[in-house]
């Protein structure tokens, strides 16, 4: 079949059954700027580019507003690691509702979290945030305080939210400077960032000829776009370098943090990084944005540790952090249970969870290989993400059609909720819009079996 005759086979599909969700989308956009809503537009798929209304999710499954059941992929974009409506959690947050849920003088619960964080990973210091954006933001600009140099390193591939300093994805070829791609986002912001190879021997030449302006070089150790790549000789070099070189090694662990085990990837790779930033799982679906990591550094967000009733004062002059809603104390109850949650039985939850993804993800590639379809996943802890060279990426679109929601950005998660029985459901989805889209003539085999 002709590319655009299936394209309009599934959009017009698609549209019978999302009608609701297309129907609120057209009659809000005049007043709702939704970036989502028109992702990745193309004139071909308009009818379909649309991002997904629901308002019911349980378990694996959320219900969009035209009352179809899909089984979810998305998880909140990795903050929901237990599941939709996850009873320990929403009965943590329904009791502190109760209690309270006011900002102003500070909850107990933030320095109660503070040490149990420290308890478990290692980290010297904690101070809290509201998103991962703001977390990696904050770290940098602690990292340049305290080192007095103002450049940072960042690597292709990677993603740490929407902070101007990191959003570009090209560089120049010779200075290496990120380079500006996004209207707004303007060259004079990036000139202070340079984008590397990620898992490059250049990278750490460079990293150490132009060590005496880095303040930071920030990784995200393993991508959630690129989650096969995993290269731990390259983590174990950069921080020898960069502790030689007084350049803070800060570790993204928005995704990693507390999924791949409670010591994120720090744990993982065996390297102590100066600062970290988490989100997502530790805020059990609530926002949430942490730095963490070496005192050296974090003393630079409130002058360092003193005593009452001595003679001790801060000792470092601080840089500048604050934020309405930083410890929010529905954030913090919530945390405070994913925490107790995710280490009760030496981390179980996350050990079963993690090994169920890896099963799945190789049972994936199973078929995909015996039928010879172009199209793989890669994994890592309990995310996963689809290889879909070209036009294979409306695969998304066939396994919306087909009950399974992916969102715009594709990576994917696995929780809990996803059972053994949900699993199979979801492999037999994606088995069936593998040989739709063949049957479409869009899947093309490698090789005649
Ligand atoms: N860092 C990483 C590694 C992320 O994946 C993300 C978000 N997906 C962020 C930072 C930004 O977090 P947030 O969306 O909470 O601002």
């Amino acid at each position: 079949m002709l590319i655009f005759v299936v394209m309009n086979k599934i959009q017009d599909q698609l549209k019978v059954k999302t009608e609701a969700t297309r129907k609120l989308t057209q009659q809000n956009r005049k007043h709702f700027a939704l970036n989502r809503a028109s992702a990745g537009f193309t004139t071909e798929l308009k009818e379909i580019t649309f991002t997904l209304l629901s308002d019911s999710s349980e378990g694996a499954y959320l219900l969009d507003v035209d009352g179809n059941q899909y089984i979810d992929l998305t998880m909140g974009f990795g903050s929901i690691l237990f599941g939709h409506n996850y009873a320990p959690i929403r009965e943590a947050i329904e009791r502190q509702l109760r209690q309270h849920w006011s900002v102003g003088p500070m909850t107990p619960l933030a320095g109660e979290l503070a040490t149990k964080i420290h308890e478990v990973t290692g980290v010297e210091r904690v101070a809290f945030f509201n998103s991962g954006t703001e977390a990696v933001m904050v770290a940098l600009r602690l990292a340049k305080a305290v080192t007095k140099k103002n450049k940072i390193v960042f690597f292709k591939g990677a993603y740490h939210g929407t902070f101007d300093t990191l959003l570009s994805l090209k560089n120049h070829p010779e200075t290496q400077l990120a380079q500006e791609i996004v209207p707004g986002v303007t060259q004079s912001i990036l000139n202070e960032s340079y984008l590397l190879e990620y898992g490059h021997e250049n990278a750490l030449t460079f990293v150490e000829q132009h060590a005496d302006e880095i303040a930071a070089v920030l990784v995200e150790p393993v991508q959630s776009r690129n989650p096969s790549l995993q290269p731990r000789d390259f983590l174990h070099e950069l921080r020898s370098i960069t502790e030689r070189l007084n350049i803070a090694l800060i570790f993204d662990e928005v995704i990693c943090g507390f999924r791949i085990g409670v010591g994120g990837a720090q744990a993982f790779f065996d390297v102590k990084a100066d600062l970290v930033t988490y989100g997502k799982v530790i805020g059990g679906g609530l926002p949430i944005g942490i730095v963490a990591g070496k005192s050296d550094y974090l003393d630079a967000t409130d002058g360092g540790f003193w005593e009452y009733g001595d003679a001790s004062i801060p000792k470092v002059k601080p840089t500048f952090v604050a934020g309405t809603f930083c410890h929010h104390p529905l954030a913090m109850a919530a945390s405070l249970k994913v925490l107790e949650l995710l280490t009760a039985d030496n981390e179980q939850v996350l050990k079963t969870l993690n090994d169920k993804t890896e099963k799945f993800c190789q049972q994936l590639n199973a078929f995909f290989e015996e039928e010879q379809f172009p199209i793989s996943v890669s994994y890592f802890a309990s995310l996963f993400r689809f290889t879909t060279p070209g036009k294979l990426s409306l695969l998304y679109n066939y396994l919306l059609n087909n009950g399974v929601y992916i969102w715009e950005g594709r990576n994917c998660f696995l929780s809990p909720g996803h059972s053994d029985e949900v699993l199979s459901q979801l492999l037999q989805k994606i088995k069936q819009s593998a040989f739709e889209m063949e049957a479409d003539g869009i899947l093309k085999r490698k090789a005649i079996k």
